[in-house]
């Protein structure tokens, strides 16, 4: 089985494959770096970073690409009522985004460009779009790109053509300044955004004078630059499905003149907080620091993002993130049962996770097989997840070798880039049943009641526990 993946562009799930057959080179829109992200923000980038883990798992080399947007209208405003310059202003919310990246264990992108230090490339790109008649220069010095020039336009979004072309004869000269804007107010959209007063010292020269590039340029030119004119897959929240994925493809192949720009387009549903939308009003735009004061762990916060199909809006609710941490400590104690067995302890772990062996799953027999295939069936992860716990107690249930199971739970857990024993004194908690069982078999053994004894013990071992005798007393282990 091979890896596939819904395909935003032909509304069909496909395989995935490198195709220079060496790399597979992807593009994600990365934050706008104006703000501590939220939870919907890391919900998208959770995602994308279980995928480049399963691409890596799988043995497709993955070459990851993802921006920093560090100029644009709310990056400005807030720079300057920060009293802040708009470097120091981004660095700061930038290097804020990457510690709470880190602690929900994403992996570092490749390549981390960002807008500011890409002006000139996407100059050379404005520039070839008006040369070939895709962009027109307006009297203040801002350049747009002509929506009717490019004849695919609408195809990612699937707009209305005729109520396009209708728009368009009816309102010839519109144009959007805004970088984002609704689907029934398409016009032509900024490319270059010649300087006003409110944007201070902020702003860059160019052959049309003094401005700053529009925000969906930035994507265009700096994917060209570190993937080329056509690349593998280019990812984001279903939200930049419109405009600005629709405004880059527009952008891309018009500049390249090729039919196409990504190969593969990767779009995460919405997040909804306890059944309503997210926004500033319901003050439920939660931060990962707020969620920390709150008892929350990130590996908790990240178990939780994952935990529903990336297609469908996922309902985040605290009962879900306390069932995420329930889960996670069930899994860590099967882990710890199996650790236990090799002689090893949870310090021997970051070993089966930091070591998967490619191609793990190529094998016919691999074990947790069934959790890796929901993965590479279009990145399945809550199905991944209820296949990894319908195999539970893992001893009883799996005819694996233990260090061979601990191999295969190690890349499955690398695949979800699970943070796994965070808590250094963990140690394995005996449910109450178990130790009722014990405390009945110790009893009956104390009775010489030995079939009484033996069945309980057998019991205890089912369970996945056993009981030691000591001089005094006894202790209960994991098997
Ligand atoms: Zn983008």
């Amino acid at each position: 089985m091979n890896l596939h993946l819904y395909d935003t562009f032909t509304r069909t799930t496909l395989p995935i494959f490198a195709s220079d057959s060496k790399q597979f080179r992807f593009y994600c829109c990365g934050p706008t770096v104006y703000g501590p992200a939220h939870i919907g923000n890391f919900r998208t980038f959770t995602i994308q970073d279980v995928f480049r883990r399963v691409l890596k798992v799988a043995g497709l080399n993955p070459f990851h690409v993802r921006n920093i947007t560090d100029v644009d209208d709310k990056t400005i405003r807030g720079s300057i009522s920060a009293g802040m310059t708009l470097a120091a202003f981004t660095q700061k919310w930038a290097d804020k985004f990457h510690a709470d990246c880190s602690a929900l264990n994403m992996l570092v992108p490749d390549v981390e460009p960002s807008a500011v230090t890409h002006i000139p490339e996407q100059i050379e790109m404005i520039e070839g779009l008006v040369k070939n008649g895709n962009a027109y220069v307006t009297v203040d010095g801002s350049v747009y790109f002509k929506v009717s020039s490019f004849a695919d336009y609408g195809r990612l979004a699937r707009l209305d053509r005729d109520a396009l072309r209708t728009q368009e004869t009816n309102s010839a000269s519109t144009r959007n300044l805004a970088d984002e804007y609704e689907r029934d107010t398409v016009a032509d959209f900024a490319l270059w955004k010649a300087v006003k007063s409110e944007d201070a010292d902020n702003f860059w020269d160019s052959p049309w004078g003094r401005g700053r590039p529009g925000w969906h340029i930035e994507c265009s030119a700096m994917s060209r630059k570190h993937l080329g004119d056509t690349f593998d897959l280019h990812g984001g929240g279903i939200d930049l499905i419109f405009p600005h994925h629709e405004n880059e493809i527009a952008q891309s192949r018009s500049f390249t003149g090729l039919d196409v720009f990504a190969r593969h387009w990767f779009h995460c549903a919405h997040l909804m907080v306890e059944g309503q939308k997210m926004s500033k009003s319901l003050g439920n735009l939660y931060t990962l620091d707020q969620l920390r004061e709150k008892g929350i762990t990130p590996t908790a916060l990240r178990y939780t993002l994952m935990n529903g199909h990336y297609r469908q809006p996922l309902n985040f609710t605290f009962n879900s993130l306390h069932a995420s941490q329930s889960a996670l400590e069930k899994l860590e104690k099967e882990i710890l049962k199996l650790l236990a067995n090799e002689k090893l302890t949870h310090k021997d772990w970051p070993q089966f996770v930091d070591n998967v062996p490619v191609g793990f799953f190529s094998a016919d027999d691999a074990p947790f097989k069934s959790a890796w295939n929901k993965l590479l069936d279009d990145l399945n992860v809550p199905g991944c997840l209820g296949a990894l716990f319908s195999e539970m107690p893992f001893e009883k249930n799996n005819t694996h070798a233990g260090y061979r199971m601990l191999q295969g739970l190690g890349a499955i857990v690398f695949a979800l880039g699970l943070q796994l024993f965070q808590n250094a004194d963990v140690t394995v908690t005996v449910p109450d049943a178990i130790i009722a069982l014990a405390k009945a078999r110790w009893d009956a053994k104390q009775a010489r009641d030995w079939q009484t004894s033996d069945r309980l013990r057998k019991e205890l071992t089912d369970a996945g526990w056993q009981v030691k005798d000591k001089k005094e007393g006894y202790d209960i282990l994991p098997l």
